[in-house]
């Protein structure tokens, strides 16, 4: 635990759920869909920066950033005041059949932190499963190829395409088959699980998943021209915040350039500075055909997009469009989005936040029995929750349990993958915040070792 006094921390005035967020729940119990997997009951009010308010009166500090989206902080000022003003002027116009100028714009400024050289083209729809299915359908238009390569643990989204691409839990996919064919998923290069040795064994382990691709399937079961694209995520989200190796992501390219193969990122979770660089991909040095990023580019306004190399965006008048894709009001929140990221150095501090996050836990593998590992980059960290140290068994109702007692001491966290604790603050979370939320987590860890 640290040492040092803190000044800041959230506040807890009421036993939780108060009374406000009880009637909520039984509100939402009777007439909201149950497919929503809730870890805790927070009902939320009112939210600024790290701090989201609950109808109590309970203020938390949100280290989850309502799933890693409000990236500059919840209801940043320069954000709020951009979409009041384009709300005043105009909401909406549909980009599908008219023009507005603000398109060209984001447009232009998501081309200059693009992590492949331009020219690039951008598509807009609402959320991350549709960038990625748009993602999807450009891959086959353009290569006239049907099949495609995905990653078990994969979350792209939960639309019948994005799905069919997702690999993460059995609940969901179960009973809605058929889904779209022509999707072979294979190992994703989980270090901490695949190898048990140092460095060098980590990057053979790497290098042999990405050569399996070669070495296996293209020698057996799928012939490499009808492959159109390779989708994965450079650091898996729902999956568990796993990085993929450089080593890794290098072979992959060269296996798409030797057999034309596009390869596409999908940053939606891990993309517009959550790792301190603009994309995950940049740690790597690899240059995709076509990224999708949603969640926080626009600070909680809906908005996916895909954007590619202009050459690959091929498809005609017809082929693929969504009434609200690129909305007024989502892009005047983008643009306010990238103009405080910039403004505030907010990938600057989401490297230094999130190496000082990762230098205090990086003792906690040795220190607690139950955690497993610690991994992470920028402010997109993973905590490993297992049973065992020697067997790494998942330490599932062990992670859901400290995520709970962290909730109980007023820091939000959410869980990802089989047993890790998920932390993605907003990008302007300070060091004595992080702190805050550490000494919670390393608590409800103490106390849930006891308990085992
Ligand atoms: N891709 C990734 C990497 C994600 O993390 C998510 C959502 O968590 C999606 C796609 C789907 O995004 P959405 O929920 O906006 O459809």
């Amino acid at each position: 635990m640290t040492t040092k006094t803190l000044t800041v921390g959230p506040k807890i005035k009421t036993a939780l759920p108060g009374p406000n967020a009880k009637r909520a729940l039984a509100g939402d119990d009777k007439c909201i869909s149950p497919s929503y997997t809730r870890s805790y009951p927070l009902v939320a009010k009112s939210g600024r920066g790290i701090v989201v308010t609950d109808v109590d009166g309970n203020e938390f500090f949100d280290f989850s950033a309502g799933i890693a989206v409000t990236s500059t902080g919840h209801c940043h000022p320069h954000v709020v005041e951009a979409i009041q003003k384009q709300a005043a002027e105009l909401i909406h116009m549909s980009g599908t059949d008219f023009y507005y100028e603000s398109m060209v714009e984001l447009a232009e400024r998501l081309s200059k932190i693009a992590p492949m050289p331009g020219p690039h083209k951008i598509y807009y729809g609402n959320s991350g499963a549709e960038a990625v299915e748009a993602a999807l359908k450009l891959a086959r238009y353009h290569t006239r190829r049907q099949n495609v390569i995905a990653f078990f643990g994969a979350f792209h989204g939960r639309t019948m395409g994005a799905l069919s691409l997702t690999a993460s839990k059995p609940q969901q996919k179960r009973r809605f088959a058929p889904l779209v064919p022509g999707v072979t998923h294979v190992r994703y290069p989980d270090v901490y699980r695949g190898c048990s040795g140092g460095q060098q064994d980590a990057e053979a382990f790497a290098l042999g998943c990405a050569r399996y691709i070669e070495e296996k399937l293209f020698k057996t079961i799928l012939a490499p021209e009808e492959v159109a694209a390779i989708f994965i995520e450079p650091i898996q989200g729902e999956g568990g915040y796993v990085i993929a190796p450089k080593v890794f992501m290098q072979e992959l390219r060269r296996t798409c350039d030797k057999h034309g193969i596009l390869l596409v990122v999908d940053e939606v979770q891990s993309g517009v500075g959550r790792t301190g660089k603009w994309w995950a991909v940049e740690h790597t040095g690899v240059q995709p055909d076509i990224v999708c990023m949603a969640k926080g580019i626009a600070s909680g306004m809906p908005l996916g997009i895909m954007m590619s190399k202009a050459e690959i965006m091929d498809w005609v008048p017809g082929s693929h469009a969504s009434t609200f894709g690129g909305n007024p009001v989502c892009i005047a929140a983008a643009l306010a989005t990238l103009d405080v990221i910039e403004k505030e150095g907010l990938l600057k501090n989401s490297e230094e936040v999130g190496n000082y996050m990762l230098k205090r836990m990086s003792g906690w593998p040795a220190k607690h029995k139950i955690v497993g590992d610690v991994r992470g980059r920028g402010l997109m960290i993973g905590v490993e929750i297992i049973k065992d140290k020697k067997t790494k068994e998942y330490g599932n109702e062990e992670r859901d349990r400290i995520v709970e007692l962290a909730f109980e001491r007023g820091i939000l966290f959410l869980g990802c993958g089989p047993s890790t604790v998920r932390i993605a603050p907003p990008l302007v979370v300070t060091k004595d915040e992080a702190d805050a939320a550490m000494d919670a987590l390393e608590e409800s860890i103490e106390i849930v070792s006891k308990e085992v």
